[in-house]
């Protein structure tokens, strides 16, 4: 690799930088490197040159799925260059950044997978109708800073399938993994077709509001998403909304600990419980608490948390300060009024931010950190009664992203899942990434899916083509 990987990518090219930002390494708190902060020029020529590449990218899917196709390969082929990037400034261990360039490949290959549908309704000899699903044109993509490349694959994949371009703006904390996807798919992706920009807020405001994209694939969290659907609200753009989550889940009497006590623990606790998709509150039956409790705080006491690039190395720090911040006070409050911390309960030692992982025990809902989205390595877990009761607990908040129920007996716990207010119910598992599958928020986690075929066609706009054969188009019903 010959060129810089910390370059936008303007139709296809670089795009030099006149102004840039710090970018900070989670495990040591200082910056490490400098990022381009994109101009509202630099913003218009990237929407311009997205402009300009739409009309023969929409053309022929057949080179859109190869491109595609093209572009998993080269991710993985990167693998080297892109995970140890992710890892200085997300902050995840380096296994769990290559895994995350590995699912930002299987995400593409997937949506290489799906064909835009032909829907005929009639077709005989007076009439032929025929839904369309044709491209929108310039797509504005915005992620978050948990999982930029993934997030980044999942939102522009079907976008792109479906003929679509893209100007894609990754978070301000963690740009420089999407700036090198942008650099490394230069070459399978016709000038144009992906640009990425990076700058400090309020570049995507002002991406959101621009008038050239016709939508919005945004993640990110629950306030934002209101900000974003305000602004596309002017000139009706169309949306995507990921957002945030307070993923409750259940645990029935019948739980079998052995079996399930590790993947409670890594549901909470994966990516140091940075993930809208993660356990953040666990009900527990008041006969199995204590043992429940035990089981997850010896997990949390073994973890080997540290800087993500050392071996061994099981959770990295919090990405971002203002999270750091944010964790330590939910906890600290939670401990003020009363809760325990079965496990950690505060900062670690050195200059990064590392929270030792926490369980807390002896707290009920009206806390923030059960009531709010803690995203942090912290995990509450909660004492009921009767299952009635959890499951008014679980769906008792605004969010509905996701939600679990764990039982030896899946039917049982499937027909209690089935009653969670949220865009997916596992059982017996949670937060399981998975291809192929519709995913969206209920309530204020979202708005539409992403994945799937109902993911490919909220890219699209949905048309109409009413042939009529023969001699009775007076546009009057006849019948
Ligand atoms: P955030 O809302 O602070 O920022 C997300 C993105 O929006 C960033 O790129 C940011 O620069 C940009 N942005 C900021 N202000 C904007 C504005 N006015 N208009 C347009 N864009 C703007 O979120 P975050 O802190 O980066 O991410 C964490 C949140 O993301 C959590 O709530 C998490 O649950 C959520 N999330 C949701 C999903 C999902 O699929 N539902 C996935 C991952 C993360």
């Amino acid at each position: 690799m010959n060129e810089s990987l910390d370059q936008m990518t303007v139709n296809g090219g670089d795009v030099p930088a006149k102004d840039t930002f710090g970018v900070h390494n989670p495990a040591t708190g200082r910056v490490f490197a400098q990022a381009p902060d994109c101009s509202p020029e630099q913003l218009d020529e990237a929407l311009r040159a997205a402009s300009d590449a739409f009309p023969l990218w929409r053309e022929d899917i057949g080179a859109r799925r190869a491109a595609l196709l093209a572009a998993a390969d080269r991710i993985e082929e990167s693998a080297g260059d892109l995970a140890p990037l992710l890892t200085l400034e997300q902050g995840k261990p380096l296994a769990d950044a290559h895994f995350e360039v590995m699912l930002t490949a299987m995400s593409l290959r997937a949506t290489a997978a799906l064909d835009v549908p032909r829907e005929v309704i009639r077709d005989d000899e007076t009439e032929l109708i025929e839904v369309l699903h044709q491209p929108m044109g310039v797509v504005a993509v915005i992620t978050p800073w948990n999982f930029p490349l993934t997030l980044a694959a999942v939102k522009c994949g079907p976008v792109l399938l479906a003929g679509n371009t893209v100007v894609l703006k990754p978070s301000p904390f963690t740009p420089l993994s999407t700036l090198a996807l942008g650099v490394i798919l230069r070459d399978v992706l016709p000038p144009g077709v992906l640009n990425v920009v990076s700058g400090r807020d309020p570049l995507g405001a002002r991406l959101a509001e621009h008038p050239v994209p016709r939508k919005i694939s945004f993640t990110g969290s629950t306030a934002t998403g209101k900000r974003v659907a305000a602004a596309a609200a002017y000139d009706l753009k169309r949306l995507t909304l990921e957002l945030g989550g307070n993923d409750a889940a259940i645990l029935l009497d019948d739980v079998d600990l052995d079996a399930h006590a590790d993947s409670l623990f890594w549901a909470a606790f994966v990516n140091c419980g940075q993930v809208c998709a993660a356990m953040k509150r666990l009900y527990v039956p008041r006969a199995r608490y204590t043992e429940v409790v035990d089981a997850l705080a010896d997990r949390a006491r073994s973890v080997k948390v540290g800087d993500g690039m050392l071996p061994d190395v099981q959770m990295g720090p919090l990405a971002i300060a203002p999270q750091f911040a944010r964790v330590q006070e939910l906890v600290s409050e939670a401990l003020a009024g009363g809760a325990t911390a079965a496990a950690g309960g505060g900062r670690l030692d050195g200059d990064g931010y590392f929270f030792a992982p926490t369980i807390l025990r002896d707290i009920e809902d009206g806390a923030r950190v059960v009531d709010e989205e803690q995203f942090g390595p912290v995990l509450p877990v909660i004492a009921y009664d009767d299952v009635e009761e959890a499951l008014a607990r679980a769906n008792g908040t605004q969010y509905g992203l996701d939600g679990s129920v764990w039982s030896a007996d899946a039917d049982r716990a499937a027909t209690l899942a089935a009653r969670l207010e949220c865009g997916t119910s596992w059982v017996n598992t949670h937060s399981m990434p998975t291809q192929g599958v519709p995913m969206g928020g209920h309530k204020w986690s979202g708005l539409g899916v992403e994945g799937a075929l109902a993911g490919l066609l909220s890219s699209t706009e949905t048309k109409v083509l009413h042939v009529v054969r023969g001699g009775n188009g007076t546009g009057i019903a006849l019948s």
